[in-house]
């Protein structure tokens, strides 16, 4: 018999505002261990984030270096900023053999499927619709003209579930969080 292939490269998506964030938190607080990378970003910091920890905030033309030197393991563009993954770490991290984790968008996850097709995708959906505009909106942190172009990329990123290996609907962070670790092996 086979012997059971673990994904060691495990990547987290769903439309802005549904608690990838909030559930990547709550499982590092409960197991520090599990490294998440940290992605440059050419959007602005939201109050509290910091360089390095959350984001690396990097200039438009920082951004074009890092993706002319090939520094970067899938980019996209979303919702008017520029979002990408540092390969280095994550390549280490996976030489190490230790778990990794990407919160990434729907063209990220679909780039990391085709030149990682070992990883597993994981859709983390809304209780609803309506809940997703509620969250979205009481997070309180975008202007109404940006979370209508969220909103418009939900509606696409919610059409492609289909495409991901497993999908966690966030109803209770805690359940999700703890799902999540089970299918990365870390629980
Ligand atoms: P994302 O990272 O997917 O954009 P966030 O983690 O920032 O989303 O969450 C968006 C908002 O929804 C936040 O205000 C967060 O507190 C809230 N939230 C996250 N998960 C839940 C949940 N399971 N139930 C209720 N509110 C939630
Ligand atoms: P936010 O601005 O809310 O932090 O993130 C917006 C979207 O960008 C989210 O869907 C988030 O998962 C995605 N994102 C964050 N980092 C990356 C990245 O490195 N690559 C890609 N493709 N998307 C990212």
């Amino acid at each position: 018999m086979a012997a059971e292939v673990r994904p060691r490269l495990t990547v987290l998506s769903g439309p802005s505002g549904v608690g990838k964030s909030t559930v990547v938190a709550h499982m590092r607080k409960v197991h520090p261990e599990v490294w998440l990378s940290v992605s440059a970003t050419t959007r602005k910091p939201r109050p509290g984030e910091k360089h390095g920890v959350h984001y690396f905030f990097v200039a438009d033309d920082e951004f074009d270096k890092l993706i002319a030197n090939g520094e970067l393991l899938e980019w996209a563009e979303f919702a008017g900023n520029r979002y990408g993954t540092p390969r280095g770490a994550v390549l280490d991290r996976l030489d190490a053999g230790e778990p990794v984790l990407l919160e990434i968008d729907l063209q990220g996850a679909r780039q990391v499927k085709d030149s990682m097709p070992e990883s597993q995708l994981v859709f983390l959906a809304p209780p609803s619709w309506e809940e997703l505009v509620r969250r979205l909106t009481g997070r309180g942190t975008e202007s109404p003209e940006v979370i209508e172009r969220r909103l418009d990329a939900a509606k696409v990123e919610l059409a492609a579930e289909s495409e991901f290996d497993t999908t966690l609907v966030n109803t209770s962070v805690e359940d999700v969080a703890r799902e999540l670790l089970t299918l990365m092996h870390v629980v």
